[in-house]
């Protein structure tokens, strides 16, 4: 059976192909031949990955799964969420974000958030949905130079450091990206 990955990064696609089941061969979206923008207006995390997955199943035939993550800050109404790769600007910065997020909670002796992605995956017909939540808290300061986005201020809970200080097997295992591929491993698992 051929799933296609909503991504266009083949390292995201190889590292998901290790864990499906074997009779799944997975696509991107370059394998596909879908080289034009997905926009993604939607106001929410679910709504985006709902949007990808099922613009892939629409407009190109496929069953297909997309994801969609943000960071919400509990002192920021949940902010920036959806919005988190785009927080400081178009420019789609790391640091200026990281920057920003520091600045808007300066004055905020609560600072708890959550990472949360969701799969969303379109087959003819239905939608499934998979949430992976990890919790934690917005350091004050940068540490560590591992990871990518938030990794450097976000320290999940139970650790004593931040995910740009992980080994990346331990983040994979813990993050709220690696929750929800699980979820939908284990569906894709007990599917005949
Ligand atoms: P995407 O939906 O995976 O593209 O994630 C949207 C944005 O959320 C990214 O541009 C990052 O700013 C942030 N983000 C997503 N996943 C992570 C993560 O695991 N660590 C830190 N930041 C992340």
């Amino acid at each position: 059976m051929k799933l296609v990955f909503a991504t266009h990064n083949s390292n995201k696609l190889r590292e998901v192909q290790a864990l499906v089941p074997d009779h799944i061969t997975l696509l991107s979206l370059t394998d596909i031949g879908c080289t034009e923008e997905i926009i993604e207006d939607a106001d929410t995390i679910e709504g985006n990955a709902l949007l990808k997955a099922n613009y892939v199943l629409s407009n190109y035939g496929y069953d297909c799964f997309a994801d969609d993550t943000g960071l919400e800050v509990d002192a920021l109404e949940g902010a920036p969420g959806v919005y988190s790769a785009r927080y400081a600007g178009e420019q789609k910065n790391d640091s200026d974000n990281m920057n920003k997020l520091l600045i808007n909670l300066a004055t905020k002796q609560e600072r708890g958030a959550q990472f949360k992605t969701v799969i969303a995956f379109a087959k003819a017909n239905k939608t499934e949905t998979f949430t992976g939540i990890c919790r934690g808290h917005i350091t004050k300061e940068r540490h560590g130079d591992g990871g990518f986005g938030y990794d450097p201020i976000f320290k999940p809970e139970g650790y004593d450091a931040t995910f740009a200080q992980m080994a990346p097997s331990l983040k994979g295992k813990i993050s709220h990206r690696g929750l929800a591929v699980a979820a939908f491993l284990e569906f894709l698992h007990n599917q005949k």
